[in-house]
């Protein structure tokens, strides 16, 4: 699926776990994604985590799975917000919350109510998942959410990305998530020449960047501090650069000049 958008065309690709938006390169951006990433130094990864962190504690985005540290309730949020915006999200969830607060009634709920419920957010499959996931964690986990991330990935439908948030976001663990906004802000940030995609080819040298610029202990604020400032600051189109609190660092300013 794409859409063209300037001298790029964008498409959106499902990696086994998420949709994310991948730009299918022109060749200027077949150039620039070919360049590796840069290694920042310390005195920047320092500059950069205390700014995102800053930034996020004044700019947090309020949603009721941010209210809770109930893992199967951080575990049904970060399933339903799978390729759908979080606005969306909100009355569902806590419709769905509301009817099966924790694994037991979801194991034994109706499914065709579930996917009623479910309906409005598209991908009514995600009905059947959480019932599956729901009967799994009544059956191998005592009605309980694990914590360990193996486990975690045990069961359907959890990919690394839900895993991590779920580890960080619910048991406070040191635990980054890449998706395509996270990938899209290093990717700015630290490209030798400022590319704005996050490619495939790119996949591990992202994952092991923004382990390297992550906390150390809990990266629940860091998590969830990169998601909402890629949704509202370095957002794919017409990224907010005049008066980014990351501009001073940030190889996309300095190869654009934005
Ligand atoms: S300066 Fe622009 S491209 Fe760089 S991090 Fe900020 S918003 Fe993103």
């Amino acid at each position: 699926m794409g859409f063209g958008v300037g001298m790029s065309i964008y498409h959106v690709s499902y990696d086994g776990n998420m949709w994310v938006e991948v730009e299918t390169p022109s060749v200027l951006e077949t150039e620039r994604m070919s360049e590796a990433l840069m290694s920042p130094e310390n005195k920047d990864i320092r500059f950069f985590r205390k700014k995102v962190l800053e930034w996020f504690s004044e700019n947090e985005r309020n949603f009721p799975w941010r209210e809770t540290d109930e893992p199967f309730h951080v575990l049904i949020a970060e399933i339903m917000l799978q390729q759908t915006f979080a606005d969306k999200v909100v009355p569902v969830y806590e419709e769905f919350i509301g009817r099966y607060p924790n694994p037991e009634k979801a194991a034994r709920g109706n499914l065709k109510k579930m996917e009623d419920i479910i309906f409005p957010l598209g991908l009514i499959y995600r009905a059947r998942v959480l019932r599956v996931i729901s009967g799994k964690l009544v059956r191998d986990f005592n009605g309980e959410v694990p914590m360990e991330e193996a486990e975690l990935l045990s069961l359907p439908g959890v990919g690394q990305y839900i895993a991590s948030a779920v580890r960080s976001i619910a048991f406070d663990k040191w635990a980054p998530v890449v998706d395509a906004n996270v990938a899209r802000i290093v990717t700015r940030l630290f490209s030798k020449r400022g590319s704005s995609a996050g490619g495939e080819v790119r996949k591990k040298e992202i994952w092991a960047l923004v382990e390297r610029l992550a906390p150390s202990g809990s990266t629940r604020a860091y998590n969830l501090g990169l998601l909402d400032f890629g949704a509202l600051v370095c957002r794919h189109y017409n990224p907010a650069c005049n008066g980014c609190v990351l501009d001073k660092v940030c190889r996309y300013v300095a190869v654009t000049g934005s």
